[in-house]
Parts: C-alpha cells; sequence; structure tokens
C-alpha cells in the first residue's frame, strides 16, 4: 500500500467548489491535499455542467440568430448539422478548461489523488484508486465538497432514450421528438439546444410554471417569445408511465394539460432536479450529520457539526450553482486557514442561458409579498432601448425592485439577450448597498442592453427620460 498522505487540509471533491477551496487554501499556506474520483478536475459544472450546456448553447443561438436574419434581408441555407464536429468542438472547451485547472493546481502544490474518497475517522479519509490500492489521507482540516447528482424517476425504464443531463450533453443522437421532463433551468437550458438543432421538443412540468423562482413577469416574456419554438408546453401535468419499445419511449401523462393518450419520443429527458452526495462519502465515521436528503448542515462559516470539517457547495443546499459554490469554498478554506470569515451574501445570482436568457438576482417580487416587504419597483421595457430594437431583439425587459422607505436596490430581474451578463451589474449594487439615485446618475453606455439597468431606475425615481 502506498504510504499514508498527512496534511492541514484535505478538500474532498474538486468542482467548483473544491478546486476554489484547495487553491484559497494552498495560496494562505495550508498543505493541501485534494480528492477526485474522475480523471479531470472542474467536477460537474466543467465537465457536465455548465460549461459543455453553454459551449452547445452558444452554437445554438447563433444557429437560431442567423435563421432569424432572414427578417432582416439575409438568408442562408439548411443549416448542415455534423453532431460528431459540434461534439469535438465541446469537448476541447471541457478539456482546455479542466487541463488549466490541472496546472492551476500544480503550481500551487495542491496534491491531487484520484481515487473514491470515503472518511474513515474524524481526522482520516481512505481513497480508493481504480486499480484497487486504497490510500489513508491523515488531516487537520477537512472540506467536504462532493456535489450532487440528478434525481433519477422511479418509474423509467432503464433505455439509452431516456437519459438525464449528462447523456443529453453527450449529444449522442438527434431525436426527432424529444421530451424534456421538467421546465427548469437545466431542462429549459437542454430544450433550448435541442430545438435549436431540429428536434421538436415538448416539455411537461408538474408545477403550474417553468422556471419556479423567477418572478412571473419574466417568465411570461420567455415563454411568450418561445411558444413558437417548442412542441406542447405541458404544465400542471406530470409522467406517470413510461415505456420503452422499438419506435420510440411511450410515455403516458396525467394532469391539467395532458395528452389523453401516451405520446412516443426518440429522447426523453429527465431534469426533475439534483440530490445531494450527503449519504456517500462515509460522513458518519468522521461524526459529520447528514439530513435524510442528504445535505450536510453547516453554519455562516461553512463548518459541520464536526468544527474542523467544512461542507461547501450543492451538497449543503439550494442554490445548486457554481458561483455559490466557489463563494462558500472561499469562506471555508479562509476560516480553515484561521482568518475571520463568513457568509453573509446579500443576493446570489440565477441565469437560465435559453434563448432569450431570464436572470435574476436579491429578492424576487413573489419573495418581497411573501414575506411583508414593503417594496417598489421600476419595470423598463426593452421596447423603449434603441440597441434591443437594432438588434431586432426587443421582447425583453428589465426591472429593479427597491426597499419602499430606503430606496435601495434590493432585487431584480432582467429577460432578454445577454440577460446573464447584465445582472452583473444589479449583483454589485445590491452588494454597494445602491439605491435608485445611485444607480439612475451613473453614467451608462448608449446605445447598450445595459442602458435599461439605469432607466428603470430612473423610472423609480419618476425622472422623465428620454427614452434612446
Ligand atoms: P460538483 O461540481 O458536483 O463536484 C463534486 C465533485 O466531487 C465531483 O467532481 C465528484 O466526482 C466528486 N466526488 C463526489 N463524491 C466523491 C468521492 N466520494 N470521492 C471523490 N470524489 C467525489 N451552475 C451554474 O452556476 N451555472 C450554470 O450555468 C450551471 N449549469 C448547469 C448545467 C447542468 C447540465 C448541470 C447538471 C448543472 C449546472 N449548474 C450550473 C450547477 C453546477 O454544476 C453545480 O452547482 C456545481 O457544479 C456545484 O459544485 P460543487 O463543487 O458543489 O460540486
Amino acid at each position: 500500500a502506498a504510504d499514508p498522505v498527512a496534511c492541514d487540509l484535505l478538500v474532498l471533491g474538486a468542482g467548483p467548489g473544491g478546486y476554489a477551496a484547495a487553491f484559497r487554501a494552498a495560496d494562505l499556506g495550508l498543505n493541501t491535499v485534494l480528492v477526485e474520483r474522475y480523471p479531470t478536475l472542474g467536477g460537474v459544472c466543467l465537465n457536465v455542467g455548465c460549461i459543455p450546456s453553454k459551449a452547445l448553447l452558444h452554437t445554438a443561438q447563433i444557429s437560431a440568430e442567423v435563421k432569424a436574419l432572414a427578417a432582416h434581408g439575409i438568408s442562408f441555407g439548411e443549416a448542415q448539422i455534423d453532431l460528431n464536429k459540434l461534439r469535438a468542438f465541446k469537448s476541447g472547451v471541457i478539456a482546455k478548461l479542466t487541463g488549466g485547472l490541472a496546472q492551476m493546481a500544480k503550481a500551487r502544490k495542491v496534491q491531487v489523488i484520484n481515487g473514491v474518497g470515503e472518511f474513515t475517522g474524524p481526522h482520516q479519509l481512505a481513497v480508493q484508486a481504480e486499480a484497487g490500492q486504497v490510500r489513508q489521507v491523515k488531516f487537520k482540516h477537512a472540506i467536504i465538497a462532493a456535489g450532487s447528482q440528478s434525481i433519477p424517476l422511479p418509474f423509467m425504464p432503464a433505455d439509452p432514450r431516456i437519459v438525464d443531463s449528462t447523456g443529453a450533453l453527450e449529444l449522442r443522437q438527434m431525436p426527432q421528438r424529444m421530451l424534456v421532463i421538467g421546465g427548469g433551468i437545466i431542462g429549459l437550458e437542454m430544450a433550448t439546444v435541442y430545438s435549436a438543432l431540429g428536434a421538436q421538443v415538448d416539455i411537461v412540468e408538474m408545477s403550474d410554471t417553468l422556471m419556479a423562482g423567477a418572478d412571473r413577469d419574466l417568465v411570461k416574456v420567455w415563454e411568450k417569445f418561445n411558444a413558437p419554438r417548442f412542441g406542447q408546453i405541458m404544465l400542471k401535468t406530470k409522467t406517470v408511465q413510461a415505456e420503452a419499445k422499438n419506435d420510440g419511449i411511450h410515455v403516458s401523462f396525467e394532469g391539467a394539460q395532458a395528452p389523453s393518450s401516451a405520446q412516443c419520443y426518440d429522447l426523453v429527458l429527465l431534469a426533475v432536479g439534483r440530490k445531494p452526495n450527503g449519504h456517500q462519502v462515509g460522513a458518519d465515521k468522521a461524526g459529520v450529520q447528514v439530513n435524510e436528503r442528504g445535505f450536510i448542515l453547516v453554519d455562516q462559516q461553512q463548518r459541520t457539526n464536526v468544527p474542523h470539517i467544512f461542507a461547501i457547495g450543492d451538497i449543503v443546499g439550494q442554490p445548486m450553482l457554481a458561483h455559490k459554490a466557489v463563494h462558500e469554498g472561499h469562506i471555508a478554506a479562509e476560516v480553515a486557514a484561521g482568518q475571520k470569515a463568513y457568509f453573509d451574501a446579500y443576493q446570489i445570482p440565477s441565469v437560465a442561458y435559453t434563448d432569450p436568457e431570464v436572470a435574476w438576482t436579491g429578492k424576487t417580487e413573489a419573495q418581497c409579498q411573501a414575506a411583508g416587504i414593503q417594496y417598489g419597483k421600476a419595470v423598463f421595457p426593452w421596447a423603449a432601448s434603441g440597441r434591443a430594437i437594432a438588434n431586432g431583439r426587443d421582447e425583453g425587459l428589465t426591472k429593479l425592485i427597491f426597499d419602499q422607505t430606503t430606496h435601495r436596490v434590493i432585487g431584480g430581474g432582467i429577460v432578454g439577450t445577454s440577460a446573464g451578463d447584465l445582472i452583473g451589474e444589479l449583483c454589485l449594487a445590491i452588494e454597494m448597498g445602491a439605491d435608485a439615485a445611485d444607480i439612475g446618475k451613473t453614467i451608462h453606455p448608449h446605445p447598450t442592453l445595459s442602458e435599461s439597468i439605469g432607466l428603470a431606475a430612473e423610472l423609480f425615481e419618476g425622472v422623465c427620460t428620454d427614452l434612446p
């Protein structure tokens, strides 16, 4: 057996939370070991999540825009899709980023150990490599960053035509008819990709809205724009049975918008949510409490009930987002290194990188209403934005939510092209405690979509604005 390794800090899992924590800890002088079961660093986000989905969405977005140019007098021929090349492009993007992470780990002298890690005691973890050897790691502090996995539906047969997001991102085949089960961000992003590549996509969602969590006014804009693109969008409806046959997967539905008979699909994507990996790391052997859903409970310093063991990212709770994992990773590493950091973010942005994009941060209107917060809002319609009109994409809107008394911005949402990039300004404004006048009096470049944020703030202030 290989010699045991001793370290100041063990990080279990090399997703965005884990690698961010390991790098920060190493920068702060801790001797750090990073354990990962897969051969590449980056976790779900880089390998089978954020990055590959965006590589495909970018391609899908451009191809949709190219088609839309016909209305501007420029037409191209029918798209020729080479799935092998598209796959190779996506794999190249992943390889570049995961390779970069490996170099960054090396430069910081973070020791990466490949294998499945399991705690064997409060200061000890066993790593099982693929070849069967077991390596012991002894640590002073540990950070659990073992992430999450997609939730299966029990009645779904095992069939290569039924996939989760990882399978859908592999782009093994181009279906004619596809069903996306789950109208959350991941489901809608994949629906966008496959529909742009030519599939007829149906979406089924159990609740009464797509993109739960976003305010209705934003989602409505998305729905209106996308209704012609998709087949059926079935809300308040669920799948109850699926049968794999030669000609496809036959799916039966129940609910408000259920078709009267089973529908046949070439590809079915399960995107009904993700569950944390808390029960898969031997946490009990280290004395770390995991709740029945698999989440590890932590305090504002990311500490578990065992003071020298921290947890971060998807495994500690919602929202399951990479930027939240990174932020928590930094906090845990800093606290492990003796600093007095703690989690005190006012906002965590969410973005659906669909077409158009939908982005929101801070408090939503629905949250303000539920919590009885006295708020005011201003909505700037992109139909009044010179840039949006020039882009031929003026369906969007920018909404700011203010504290009614202080006029400080406490939330906001944007639907429209590049909403995910635009929301960054609101994230900063909320964290800096900016009020409507701060935002409205900030000179924004003209003509840009970012102007819509300044103009919304002016509307709230009651300033009569010359629209661009
Ligand atoms: P993960 O990324 O899940 O990493 C955990 C790592 O731990 C994995 O590499 C795993 O192999 C390893 N591991 C687990 N158990 C063990 C063990 N016992 N031993 C060794 N290693 C182990 N988020 C965004 O912010 N923006 C997006 O655009 C976005 N798009 C997404 C698209 C898709 C299709 C999916 C599925 C997710 C997306 N997410 C997105 C969510 C994002 O990927 C996660 O929130 C993020 O990866 C969580 O980071 P993490 O470090 O907590 O865990």
